[in-house]
C-alpha cells in the first residue's frame, strides 16, 4: 500500500514535469511573431537599411561576389551581441564566414542542439535580395535566438548560420568537419532552408530525414511536435532526404539533422533571381514554419521547468568554450561573472599538472576574456588535450582544448 501510495506520487510528480515541460513549450512558440520576422527579413534582404558601426548600410547582395557581402556577418554577430550572447565568426577558405552564437546548457553543457541555416545567397552580382532563400531561415534562427535566450535549457543550443552554401555546402562542412574532429556531442541539427513560399495557401511542407545516427526520430519528433502544438502545417517527410543543403554536412559525419523546407512540388518561382524579395513571402506559413523550428529546438534541448530552479541556478556564471578550437599557439577562453568574485582560471595538461594560471584575483560583474598562449607558457607545450577550469564563488567549470603544432 506504502510502496503503491510512494509509485503514485512519482507518476504525478513525473506528470506534473510532463505537463511543465510541455506549457514552457507552448509558451516558446507562442512568442513568434511574424512581425520581427518580416522585420529581420527586410534588413537581410536589403529592403530596410541597418546601422553597421554607426554608418547606415543596405544589404542589398548576401552573394560571395558581391562587394557589400562582407557587411552581412557583421549585422549578424550584432544581432546575437544585442541578445547578450557571445558570438564567433569563424573564416574559412578565403572569402568564407561562418557566425554562430552559444547558449550554455544548465545540466548537459557539453551536448549541443544546433538551429542553422545559411545566409549567403544567389544570383551573383550587385543586387540578391534572397528573402526565401534563404532569408527566411536566417531571420528565423535569429527569431529563435531572441525567444530561446531568455529560457534556460538542460543542452547548449547553437545559432549558426552558414555561408557558402551556394557553393557546394562550404561553411557548415568546415564546422561539421571541425566538430567532428573535436569529439563534439552534438545531439540534433535543425536546418532550415527556405520556408517562406505557399503559393496556394495549403501549408505543405517536408522535413528530410536520412537513416544516419538519430536523424530519424528527428524527423519523427518534428511531426510531434507540429502535432502536439498544433502548429498547422501539412508535413511530409522525404526519407532518404535531399543532401542539397547545410543539414548533410551533419549527415557526413554522421550527426542527427534534418531540414525543414516548403515542398518541392510548389517549388519557388523566383528561385535564385534577383525577384526573389519579401513580397513573395507567405506570412502565415512562413511563422508556421519558425513556430515548428522553436518547437523542435526547445525540445530537443530540454527547458528547465522550475523557474525557482532556473534563478537560481548558476547558469550566468559561464566558462564559454575557447575559440578557436584547436589552436596553435593562441586561443581564448570568455567566461561570464554575474556577480563580483573571486576568479581564478588555470589550464592543465591531462595529468592534472598546473600548466598556467591565467586569472587570479577578485573581479567585478562582467564578460571577461583572456588569451591563452601556449608557446609562451610552462616551456613550450606538445600537442594533445588539455583542461582550463574556472572557479568563481562556489562556480567550478572545466572545458577541454586541443593543441595542434
Ligand atoms: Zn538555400
Amino acid at each position: 500500500m506504502k510502496k503503491s501510495f510512494t509509485i503514485l506520487c512519482l507518476f504525478l510528480l513525473s506528470s506534473y514535469a510532463v505537463a511543465q515541460t510541455i506549457q514552457t513549450i507552448q509558451s516558446i512558440i507562442n512568442k513568434v511573431s511574424i512581425d520581427t520576422l518580416m522585420n529581420n527579413l527586410r534588413e537581410l534582404t536589403g529592403d530596410k537599411p541597418v546601422i553597421l558601426n554607426n554608418v547606415s548600410t543596405s544589404l542589398l547582395s548576401r552573394n560571395r561576389y558581391s562587394a557589400g557581402n562582407s557587411y552581412t556577418p557583421i549585422y549578424l554577430m550584432q544581432k546575437f551581441s544585442r541578445l547578450g550572447l557571445v558570438s564567433f565568426q569563424q573564416n574559412f577558405m578565403s572569402d568564407g564566414q561562418n557566425v554562430y552564437a552559444i547558449q550554455n546548457g544548465t545540466t548537459k553543457s557539453n551536448q549541443y542542439v544546433i538551429i542553422c541555416a545559411h545566409y549567403d545567397n544567389m544570383p551573383s552580382g550587385g543586387f540578391a535580395p534572397g528573402a526565401d532563400d534563404n532569408g527566411s531561415g536566417t531571420a528565423a534562427v535569429l527569431e529563435a535566438a531572441r525567444i530561446l535566450s531568455k529560457y534556460n535549457f538542460e543542452y547548449t543550443i547553437i545559432y549558426a548560420l552558414w555561408d557558402l552554401e551556394e557553393y557546394g555546402l562550404y561553411g557548415s562542412n568546415y564546422y561539421a568537419s571541425e566538430a567532428s574532429f573535436r569529439g563534439d556531442n552534438i545531439v540534433a541539427v535543425i536546418n532550415l532552408d527556405m520556408i517562406a513560399w505557399d503559393s496556394n495557401n495549403d501549408y505543405k511542407a517536408e522535413v528530410h530525414t536520412r537513416n544516419v545516427s538519430n536523424s530519424l526520430e528527428l524527423g519523427l519528433l518534428v511531426h510531434d511536435v507540429n502535432s502536439k502544438y498544433s502548429i498547422g502545417i501539412n508535413l511530409f517527410t522525404s526519407n532518404p532526404g535531399s543532401t542539397a543543403s547545410d543539414h548533410a554536412s551533419f549527415w557526413r559525419f554522421n550527426y542527427p539533422a534534418v531540414l525543414l523546407i516548403e515542398i518541392m512540388s510548389d517549388f519557388n518561382l523566383y528561385y535564385h533571381k534577383t525577384t526573389d524579395d519579401i513580397t513573395k513571402v507567405n506570412k502565415t506559413f512562413y511563422e508556421k514554419m519558425t513556430k515548428l523550428a522553436l518547437g523542435v529546438t526547445a525540445t530537443s534541448a530540454v527547458p528547465i521547468q522550475n523557474t525557482s530552479v532556473a534563478q537560481t541556478f548558476p547558469s550566468e556564471f559561464q566558462l564559454y568554450q575557447h575559440y578557436p578550437n584547436p589552436f596553435n599557439p593562441e586561443t581564448t577562453i570568455s567566461y561570464k561573472l554575474q556577480a563580483p568574485s573571486k576568479v581564478s582560471l588555470k589550464v592543465f595538461d591531462l595529468f592534472s599538472r598546473e600548466v598556467a594560471t591565467l586569472v587570479n584575483e577578485y573581479q567585478q560583474t562582467g564578460t571577461y576574456n583572456s588569451q591563452f598562449l601556449a608557446s609562451l607558457e610552462a616551456g613550450q607545450l606538445s600537442s594533445g588535450i588539455y583542461f582550463y577550469t574556472l572557479r568563481a564563488g562556489n562556480f567550478l567549470q572545466t572545458r577541454k582544448m586541443l593543441l595542434i603544432k
